[in-house]
């Protein structure tokens, strides 16, 4: 069993600049004070520090990567698409949208990015009980093949699988906590049969026509991969009793089912009970037990080949005490790093009926 947990990290991931103004959206004529854009490399910054000095530095190892090369991410991307990525210049910014913002030189970071979720994968993947963190932006499982999405240009989680495709991987799992769908992961692995892909979120629904995908529980895959697609739409204002309960009741089992040779997390904190762009409630406990049941998890399927990736997460110092959190309870450690801010009760009467509602619409799949 491991002890030891392996990051996979590159200083460039602090260039990706997406500038500043109203929260996402651009700076308001009336207000004298704009902020950075939430998806900024402060974010990065404090998760990175945390990792490196508090309680769980002793159990880390730090890695490099290489930026990913035109072969890896054509696997998930469509080749136009990474040439119109490629054509804008180093100098200049492009918008995407109102909110998905390519920096001065963010082709090579994004690139970088992938690399360090590939670096991470093999890692993982080459031995039994190896487990592999890639500390990355920008965030990817937005990103689909053929278009960049809600702050994500390359699908870090799709390149570094399709790596380990090429590399004799058959099947894995992936389960997505960020608070958001992991709308892009879908769409790439959507007719696939040998990468299981769940999605916790909250119940935001579509928002907007760059996601065609709702995150509703009828997206199930299709063709070949029907079935191998779960979107758990979270009610606003779930806490660590209602993920951590349909961990245990719904996405393991279906993982189990599924017997893949690794297990990887799109591990977003944004559920946390202070970020700015969720409405959960997650607190740093909430985190550590879900870190646990990953770990478990990966131990009874995969033989401890557990490969996590950084997605969202924007309360820019709570979101890193919750990395660490869940990376302590990967490494089923005593938590070490007491949880500074309040916790909120949940509502265990409602939580029950949602519980019930899930386990009538899985019950033919868990049977
Ligand atoms: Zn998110």
């Amino acid at each position: 069993m491991s002890e030891r947990l392996a990051v996979f990290f590159d200083a460039c991931v602090f260039e990706h600049d997406t500038g500043s103004g109203f929260f996402e959206a651009t700076a308001s004529p009336y207000l004298p004070v704009i902020e950075t854009h939430p998806e900024n490399s402060e974010r990065l910054r404090n998760m990175h520090a945390v990792l490196r000095k508090g309680p769980i530095s002793e159990a880390l190892d730090w890695y490099p990567g290489e930026p990913a090369d035109r072969a890896a991410l054509e696997r998930f991307h469509a080749a136009d698409y990474i040439d119109e990525l490629e054509s804008i210049p180093a100098s200049e910014a492009r918008a995407f949208s109102s909110t998905t913002v390519f920096g001065p030189g963010s082709y090579e970071i994004c690139r970088q990015a992938a690399g360090l979720a590939m670096a991470a994968a093999g890692y993982a993947f080459d031995d039994n009980n190896r487990i592999a963190y890639a500390l990355a932006r920008p965030p990817g499982h937005h990103a689909q093949p053929e278009m960049a999405d809600g702050y994500c240009f390359f699908n870090n989680v799709g390149v570094a699988l399709e790596y380990l495709r090429a590399r004799g991987l058959k099947k894995a799992a992936v389960i997505d906590w960020d608070v958001h769908h992991g709308n892009g992961t879908q769409e790439g692995f959507y007719q696939d049969s040998d990468i299981l892909t769940i999605s916790l979120h909250m119940n935001h629904g579509a928002w907007g026509v760059t996601h065609p995908q709702t995150g509703d529980v009828e997206e199930v895959g299709g063709g070949a991969g029907r079935g191998k697609n779960l979107n758990i739409p979270m009610p606003y204002g779930s806490g660590d009793i209602a993920y951590n309960r349909v961990f245990d009741e719904i996405v393991a089992p279906m993982v189990r089912q599924h017997q893949p040779e690794l297990l990887c997390i799109a591990a977003g904190q944004d559920a946390n009970q202070f970020d700015p762009n969720g409405r959960q409630l997650l607190s740093m406990n909430g985190f550590y037990q879900l870190g646990k049941r990953a770990r478990a998890l990966a131990d009874e399927c995969c033989n401890g080949k557990l490969l996590l990736v950084q997605e969202g997460g924007y309360a820019i110092s709570y979101a890193a005490y919750c990395l660490h959190a869940t990376l302590e309870g990967v490494l089923n450690r005593e938590p070490g790093l007491p949880d500074p801010l309040a916790y909120m009760q949940e509502d265990t009467k409602r939580l029950a009926q949602f519980i019930n509602q899930l386990r009538q619409r899985y019950s033919a799949a868990l049977a």
